[in-house]
């Protein structure tokens, strides 16, 4: 009996899933993908008599059907899953029935289209002093959000929101950051299919017009919105400097110590 890997195809391309992940594309006997989310470039890294489906017409009954077949055959089994597996897969509903089976189950992180996006953008999630709180969350759909986890209620605490599944209904999306306390003129940067090779677009605009924009650029799926008071940091005169660089600040991983600086600083873990 094999082995089914979950494994994080990263953002889009191939040489950002991990290593783990192409050495376990390398060694799958069969790999079951999701055709239009994941980049198929990312195969590149299989075998060439790997037995590779794409699951974008299967049901779930049917996905779970085929990695139980093929977990019967095959030493390992990948399920690749776009960017991180644990960030809205179906990683649970899936593995339900493999433990059941007994069958072993593992899981391979990804780069999140949340980290990609913000580097195809240039962007910093965090700026000390202005946000140092990251959000991934989501307009509620079919999939109903957890009522302590409103939209607006998250939003408001102003910090950076990464908001997945979400482009569809953009204008949505403003009308709620407004009621959550946004300003019109709060920066959103909207990026699509990042890192797909020749296909990543990336639209910067402000809450005004930003759902305009991305009606007018055709953008309404794949893509990741960014809602941070950090956005644009990078053009700021005068932006705060992080005090990982001020030298009277001690850190446990700089090489050079400052005269009298203590060896290690138990309060600061950055690097
Ligand atoms: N597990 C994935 C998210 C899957 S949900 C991850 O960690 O990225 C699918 C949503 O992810 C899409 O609706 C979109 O909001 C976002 N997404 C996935 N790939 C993307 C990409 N390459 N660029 C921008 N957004 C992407």
């Amino acid at each position: 009996m094999g082995k089914v890997w979950f494994v994080g195809a990263g953002p889009g391309a191939p040489d950002l899933i991990t290593v783990r992940g192409s050495r376990l594309l390398a060694e799958a006997g069969a790999i079951l993908y999701t055709g239009s989310l994941v980049a198929e470039t990312v195969l590149e890294w299989a075998s060439e008599d790997c037995d590779i489906a794409d699951s974008k017409s299967m049901s779930l009954d049917q996905v779970t059907d085929w990695l139980l077949d093929r977990a019967s055959r095959h030493e390992t089994v990948v399920r690749l899953q776009t960017g991180d597996p644990t960030l809205y897969g179906v990683v649970a509903e899936l593995a339900r029935p493999l433990d059941a089976a007994g069958i072993p189950v593992g899981i391979v992180s990804g780069v999140s289209s949340a980290m990609a996006s913000a580097a195809a953008a240039g962007e910093s999630l965090t700026l000390p002093e202005v946000t140092q709180t990251v959000i991934f969350t989501r307009l509620s759909e079919r999939t109903r959000m957890p009522e302590t986890e409103s939209f607006v209620s998250l939003a408001a605490h102003g910090c950076t929101l990464c908001i997945f599944l979400s482009i569809e209904r953009i204008e949505m999306v403003v009308e709620k950051l407004g009621e959550a306390g946004w300003s019109s003129t709060a920066p959103v940067v909207v990026v699509h299919k990042a890192t797909w090779p020749g296909e990543e677009r990336i639209l910067r605009g402000t809450l005004k017009d930003i759902a305009a924009r991305c009606r007018a650029e055709g953008i309404d799926r794949q893509a990741l919105i960014l809602v941070s008071p950090a956005l644009g940091a990078r053009g700021r005169i005068g932006a705060q400097t992080s005090k990982l660089y001020d030298a009277a600040f001690p850190r446990r991983f700089r090489p050079e110590r400052l005269p009298g600086e203590a060896a290690e600083d138990p309060a600061s873990d950055a690097n």
